[in-house]
């Protein structure tokens, strides 16, 4: 099933994954916060992500760089002249409007033919009484618009006490720069030799015009990119190393997020074409996303070959080449550039683990987020929340796997609203204490020291002593399979 961008907004809010920012002051325009569930959703994503593509390759490494940086950086990187918008502006109520997004809205009309009278006419439309098409403000409907101006999207703000031109400093619009700025640094602290990679995760800011689409497109955001440098002269497999490696980048990409629950039929690759290309990229290959509002760009994998690092070594003076030592000669690396988003891939996560299903007679809400994912990963039930024995045994189970895991413990209602309210967040599995784990001494009759676990997917349990809970959930919180577990510890019932 597709699921609707309202569908999920709702979710988010009513679960506390993602708020308004600033909500109670009315919001501020795209920029959104996340709740106690989208943190931990959100840092587990960024974790694998770097997990996958940093700690467990020996050819990648790591930084962390400052988000403001030498205003330079972004004149090197050309993002000072042309990361910009083309803008027009309403001479009447000041209102601002991207240039090529001016006819995609309804306009106000005040029409002559009608005395005047003030319509709201759908998008690229003539009015249906005067024939009139639209050349005033769209938004008021009588101011005329300014010649179209360009409009850098980069946030500027000043360094220091002093608010003048010397002091300009830009929030980064990517992380990306950072990376060829520490070039040098990188490859001599760490004694490098190519192909290899440098990652960053972290913020980004960009003054969209026209941003939206709840998650999909805000103007504070957080990115994993990574630069993939090689050697332009080498070959591997008989190509030359940085289409080789372009490729090789397309397909774990693309293979990462399948791994992690992105289904086959909802992402597809799109080449870019000639007309679409930078100047400096030799080829353009986006994974796409079948996304609430469509196929949408999910992350980008360029190979922009040597244009960043040549242009830094303009603009700073120095030299930012590498040592052959097989051909003893200085070479300037081609570089890859898998760059994705973190909010964008939440979001492709979050669509694709929706699902709506009718159990016994009633419909049940489920985040079938792969376990790595998921935000809690395991919930604490009691049956009986007056029995002392039974709550105290499970706030002992709760203590005991926290030290591991994201785990919750909730005895606010009874046990089918537990599991449904779990099931809602993506909680892969449910572990109840009952009368039969801690036996009733009254009429002397010991407890078994089992619990239930209950599968989120399939609504299966096993009963489990709870000393082998760790061991258990290590498997399946790793990839274990539901099947071996329900197998070795079958449910009585
Ligand atoms: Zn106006
Ligand atoms: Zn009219």
């Amino acid at each position: 099933m597709t699921v609707t961008m309202d569908t999920l907004v709702s979710l988010c809010k009513r679960r506390g994954f993602v708020f308004q920012s600033s909500e109670i002051y009315g919001g501020t325009g795209s920029c959104y916060d996340y709740g106690p569930l989208g943190v931990e959703l959100k840092n587990n994503l960024k974790r694998l992500w770097w997990r996958d593509f940093v700690q467990s390759r020996p050819d990648m490494v790591g930084i962390d760089a400052s988000i403001l940086m030498h205003p330079s950086v972004w004149k090197a990187s050309g993002h000072l002249d042309n990361f910009t918008d083309p803008m027009v502006d309403c001479r009447e109520c000041k209102l601002r409007f991207r240039a090529d997004d001016v006819d995609t809205r309804p306009w106000t009309h005040y029409c002559a033919a009608t005395k005047g009278n003030r319509f709201t006419i759908p998008a690229g439309e003539p009015c249906s009484h005067c024939g009139a098409r639209r050349t005033l403000c769209p938004d008021c409907g009588k101011g005329e618009l300014t010649a179209p101006r360009q409009f850098n999207l980069m946030f500027k703000t000043f360094m220091g006490p002093v608010e003048e031109e010397a002091s300009v400093a830009y929030l980064r619009p990517e992380t990306a720069q950072a990376m060829f700025v520490n070039f040098e640094n990188v490859l001599q602290s760490m004694r490098l030799k190519l192909p290899f990679g440098i990652a960053q995760a972290g913020r980004s800011f960009r003054n969209e015009i026209t941003p939206g689409n709840f998650i999909f497109r805000t103007r504070e955001f957080e990115q994993m990119e990574i630069e993939y440098f090689v050697n332009p002269r080498d070959t591997v497999e008989g190509r030359p190393a940085d289409e080789y490696w372009h490729d090789r980048w397309i397909a774990d990409c693309m293979a990462w997020f399948r791994r992690y629950g992105l289904r086959e039929e909802n992402l597809r690759l799109r080449e870019h074409g000639q007309d679409e290309l930078s100047h400096y990229s030799k080829r353009t290959v986006d994974i796409d996303y079948r996304f609430p509002i469509g196929w949408s760009e999910l992350m980008g994998i360029a190979n922009r070959t040597d244009f960043d690092l040549k242009q830094h070594a303009k603009f700073s003076g120095k030299s930012l080449t590498y040592f052959d030592e097989e051909r003893k000669e200085h070479v300037v690396p081609y570089v890859v550039e898998p760059a994705s988003g973190v909010d964008r891939a939440l979001l492709a996560f979050l669509a694709d683990a929706y699902a709506e299903e009718e159990v016994r007679g009633e419909k049940r809400v489920v985040l079938r987020f792969h376990p790595e994912l998921a935000p809690v990963k395991v919930a604490i039930l009691p049956l009986l929340k007056k029995r002392e024995e039974i709550v105290k045994t499970a706030h002992g189970i709760r203590d005991a796997l926290a030290k591991q895991w994201r785990v919750v413990y909730d005895d606010t209602a009874a046990i089918g609203r537990l599991y449904r309210r779990q099931d809602e967040v993506g909680t892969p599995y449910c572990v109840t204490v009952d009368v039969q784990t801690i036996g009733d001494s009254e009429k002397g009759e010991a407890g078994d020291g089992k619990v239930t676990i209950r599968d989120r997917d399939s609504m299966e349990q096993a009963r489990v002593p709870i000393d082998a809970l760790p061991g258990v959930f290590h498997d399946l919180l790793s990839g274990g399979a539901w099947a071996q577990v329900a197998s070795r510890y079958p449910a009585t019932t």
